[in-house]
């Protein structure tokens, strides 16, 4: 390759595997690629898999094979959690030069460059080991200026009965907090004005670090960057969420007051299945706490239907457990089969029509829950980050307001502004 080569990426599923393929992008950079749209034609694809579901890997499979179609010529990368899980297979079901397995990312650049030397399928898949320490890659610049993700921890320990991550991604392993603030630090003085916290298992950070940083100390830290507008948490346990937090998090102020509780069922039988390690009392008074040191915080939450063995009783306790709660936004999934979890093998599978059923029952009920949580600024005034051009309003810009509703308002990109809000619009959000 003697002109400037071209790499392009795509990645498929979580936060995680977005920043993942950012920071094994900013390698290719550092070696002289121009990154190019993934339509485009170029000298390497990445494309980081993902196996969360057998959609996921179905995607991710195609996905390389697209890349082989827009150049045959070109060097094909699989990176990410079905390379981790299924390289093997992926070798026989995609035309791809490397695989590269989860531990292994950091040496991407370089695999790369055997199979140009040696034109040869190039596979770095390590074992995912209990000894792994956490790999510290980072961005070189944003993505994007509005909202940086930024990785601060790595697997999982829980071992939720139909969860395929810990297998794929290794025991929970954090960053080290200067390496976050290092790379925080110098994306705001690029102008990134809102920083989201993400990993495999976030509430689990620090238990692994010699200093007792724990995930609060993390924010307190963060919180002294000084320009850093907007801070965010990713997912999080509910059990991380007590008084000691609540007191502590309730003081930093560039904290959204927006929490994305994983709650999965509303049923405490059917959570003792999913070896969740928290009844719905007990999320329920993290939720207590969380509505008596933040004003109106907005709750978000994932659900999995139709798990093996729900019943159509304790489908309704969760539908009563949301209610109770009240969401401002639900993420509901079917339940899906991931040979070589605990879930797979479980009897009384419930068929595909049920769970379609009751995706659309609590779908329902999150589009009245989002207007009603939305209802309640109707006339207030809220600061509002605004990020990209409206397409059904070429004079307005969208942007998300610290409880991540979304706002339709004249605006320039990257731009905080307060804004009035007149009126909700359904379940989108708002208008000015
Ligand atoms: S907490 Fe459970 S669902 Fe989340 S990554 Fe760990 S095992 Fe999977």
């Amino acid at each position: 390759m003697s002109r400037t080569p071209k790499i392009a990426v795509n990645t498929i599923g979580c936060k995680v595997n977005q920043y993942d393929s950012a920071a094994m992008l900013a390698l290719f950079l550092a070696q002289g690629y121009e990154q190019v749209d993934f339509d485009m034609p170029a000298d390497v694809y990445l494309v980081s898999t993902c196996t969360v579901t057998a959609i996921a890997d179905k995607k991710s499979r195609q996905m390389l094979n697209r890349a082989r179609k827009l150049n045959p010529n070109a060097v094909i990368c699989a990176a990410g959690c079905l390379s981790q899980k299924d390289g093997e297979a992926l070798k026989e079901k995609c035309d791809v030069d490397v695989i590269i397995g989860n531990a292994d990312r950091a040496q991407i650049v370089e695999r790369v460059k055997e199979n140009l030397a040696e034109r040869r399928l190039v596979t770095d898949v390590t074992e995912i080991r209990k000894d792994d320490v956490y790999e510290d890659l980072s961005l070189s610049s944003p993505t994007d200026k509005t909202r940086a993700f930024i990785k601060i921890q790595e697997g999982c320990d829980n071992f939720c009965a139909y969860c395929i991550i810990p297998y794929v991604r290794g025991k929970a392993r954090s960053r080290d907090i200067q390496s976050i603030l290092n790379e925080v630090s110098a994306l705001v003085s690029q102008g990134v004005r809102e920083i989201v916290l993400t990993g495999i298992h976030v509430s689990s950070y620090g238990s692994d670090l010699k200093d007792d940083a724990r995930l609060i100390d993390l924010l307190e830290a963060l919180d002294s960057i000084e320009g850093l507008e907007r801070l965010r948490l990713g997912s999080l346990e509910p059990l991380l969420i007590d008084e000691a937090f609540c007191r502590r998090a309730a003081q930093i102020r560039a904290l959204c007051p927006h929490f994305h509780l994983s709650l999965q069922s509303g049923s405490a039988t059917v959570l003792a299945r999913m070896n969740r390690k928290y009844s719905p009392e007990m999320y329920l008074n993290s939720v207590r706490l969380l509505k008596k040191y933040f004003d109106a915080p907005a709750l978000t939450t994932d659900i999995i239907v139709g798990f093996p063995g729900e019943t159509e009783a304790e489908f309704q306790e969760t539908v009563d457990f949301v209610n109770t709660v009240g969401f401002s936004k639900l993420h509901v999934f079917p339940y899906s089969i991931r040979t070589g979890t605990k879930a797979a093998t479980m009897p009384n599978q419930v068929d595909s029509e049920t769970k379609k059923t009751r995706v659309h029952v609590l779908t329902r009920l999150d589009e009245r829950m989002q207007e009603s949580f939305a209802a309640q600024f109707v006339g207030q005034t809220v600061s509002v980050l605004f990020e990209e051009p409206d397409g059904q309003n070429p004079k307005n810009y969208i942007g998300y307001t610290k409880r991540y509703i979304r706002v339709s308002a004249p605006a320039e990109q990257n731009e905080i502004r307060d804004i009035k809000i007149a009126r909700t619009k359904g379940a989108t959000g708002y208008e000015s």
